[in-house]
């Protein structure tokens, strides 16, 4: 067991958080375990130890064998639709309001921080909320066609030419979305702090950007369950539950100002 957290290391963090000028939050799946969405590597639960990505969710995996693909991605699917913000999501968004973050960064494709109310967003990995077919690239709004598909299973397909149609989140082998990450790479370089949220800081460009931040003179605050291999050089480490630790932090910053 962990030891609890001291109201000192609370109190520590929310001080750097209070003095910066230009915080960001960097967020992964752990951020929306509290929500009921599995992540991919927590020990035991994650959906990765099930599962060789580059088997089903890799661009070339999709094109030969679309079912594999959606048999995968299915309960994530379910997860998701099922899914609201918790207390973590809805505190970034309240420290963006108040002036004291600039912008969230996330691996998510659950859509979770916009419905909490964050504006300035970056899905580095894509989204859910729009699908392209991969035989006349029409893109669609892809809500009600997730939902058809959860409950049935059956692939959703362009209603224009019969392709099948992919979620538009980003599969092994693919491109990050362009613009997204020129924006997060420019509000890494600007920052003076990056708070990590539930990211192993595994998966590349995420698992980079803190360095790019560090050693731009940003100080770093990590709230993750596991280690990561940036502790040693994090100002605070809150290895704890996002969705108590997160709202804690927000609530020290914004306490002290009101
Ligand atoms: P990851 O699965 O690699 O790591 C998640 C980390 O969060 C783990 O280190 C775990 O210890 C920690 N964690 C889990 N629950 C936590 C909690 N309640 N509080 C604090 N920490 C917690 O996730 P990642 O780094 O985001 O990795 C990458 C990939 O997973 C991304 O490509 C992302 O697109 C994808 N993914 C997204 C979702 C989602 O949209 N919700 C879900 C699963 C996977």
């Amino acid at each position: 067991m962990t030891a609890p957290i001291s109201q000192m290391e609370f109190a520590r963090a929310a001080e750097l958080i209070r003095r910066a000028q230009r915080a960001v939050a960097l967020t992964g799946a752990g951020i929306s375990t509290p929500s009921g969405i599995p992540d991919f590597r927590s020990s035991g639960s994650g959906l990765w130890q099930r599962f060789d990505p580059m088997q089903v969710a890799s661009l070339a995996a999709f094109r030969y064998h679309p079912e594999r693909f959606f048999a995968w991605v299915r309960p994530l699917a379910e997860h998701i639709l099922d899914a609201e913000p918790n207390p973590a999501h809805y505190a970034l968004a309240r420290l963006e309001a108040a002036g004291r973050l600039r912008g969230v960064i996330t691996q998510n494709i659950d859509g979770l921080h916009r419905k909490a109310g964050s504006v300035r967003v970056l899905e580095i990995h894509g989204h859910l909320r729009q699908a392209t077919c991969v035989e006349c690239f029409r893109r669609f709004p892809s809500g009600r066609l997730i939902e058809h598909f959860a409950m049935t299973g059956e692939i959703p397909r362009c209603p224009t030419c019969g392709g099948v149609l992919k979620p538009d989140i980003v599969l092994y082998g693919e491109q990050l979305p362009f613009r997204e990450v020129q924006e997060a790479k420019a509000l890494i370089d600007e920052s003076d702090l990056l708070l990590v949220v539930g990211s192993s800081l595994e998966v590349t460009p995420a698992a980079v950007f803190p360095v790019q931040a560090l050693n731009a003179g940003a100080h770093l605050i990590i709230v993750n369950r596991e280690p990561t291999y940036l502790d040693e050089r994090a100002d605070a480490i809150f290895r704890d539950d996002a969705s108590i630790v997160v709202p804690r932090l927000a609530d020290e910053v914004l306490n002290a100002e009101s």
